[in-house]
């Protein structure tokens, strides 16, 4: 594991991509070939890492993670069968879905990391509509889809949740706070911040 210090600004990506660190992106039940494509942009911006396609860079969504009683697929079982699915020499890995994910506690989840099998995966299904149930302008879907991908690599780069409603680390209990925070993380989560 690498630990890197509050990145300064003449810091660029090219650092970590030349210590090796790449993020694979695994489309999971879809082909999310504008996802893939935003964020294989963006999250090379934010972290310092080379940003790839997973191979395969298509899985289906196990159905063993669906849950009949919610209607809805249960996170830790797709990450968990994700982790067999893509080697370890392909991680971290950050899944896409457009199914509806959940955890046991919660309604729902934007969606969640293991960072001990460096894993992650997000769920576009909530991010499309906007507060009063109409769809979102296009800019506003790809800045949540972004905020919630670069949230649950975090994880999987160390990272808890931030009390920082502007942090990208902050918890999402609404779309709202998904709006509220940006894609950036704040001071305190900068230094906290390990790749690995
Ligand atoms: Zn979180
Ligand atoms: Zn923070």
């Amino acid at each position: 594991m690498l630990v890197l210090p509050a990145p300064r600004p003449e810091d660029g990506p090219e650092d970590a991509s030349r210590q090796g660190v790449t993020i694979y992106l695994c489309a999971l039940g879809c082909d999310a070939s504008a996802e893939m494509g935003l964020l294989t942009r963006e999250l090379a911006q934010v972290f310092p890492a080379r940003v790839e396609e997973a191979r395969p860079r298509k899985l289906p969504v196990p159905p063993e993670s669906f849950s009949r009683r919610r209607s809805q697929y249960h996170s830790t079982v797709l990450l968990a069968w994700m982790a067999g699915k893509i080697p370890a020499n392909q991680r971290p890995v950050l899944g896409v879905v457009q199914v509806d994910l959940f955890v046991e506690e919660l309604n729902f989840v934007f969606g969640e990391a293991d960072p001990l099998r460096r894993v992650a995966v997000i769920s576009t299904y909530r991010l499309h509509s906007d507060y009063s149930g109409g769809e979102v302008r296009p800019d506003v879907y790809q800045a949540r889809v972004v905020k919630e991908a670069v949230h649950e690599l975090g994880h999987v780069f160390g990272l808890g949740h931030c009390p920082d409603p502007r942090c990208v680390m902050h918890f999402s209990n609404s779309i709202l706070d998904t709006d509220r925070k940006s894609k950036e993380f704040c001071r305190r989560c900068r230094m906290a911040f390990r790749i690995r």
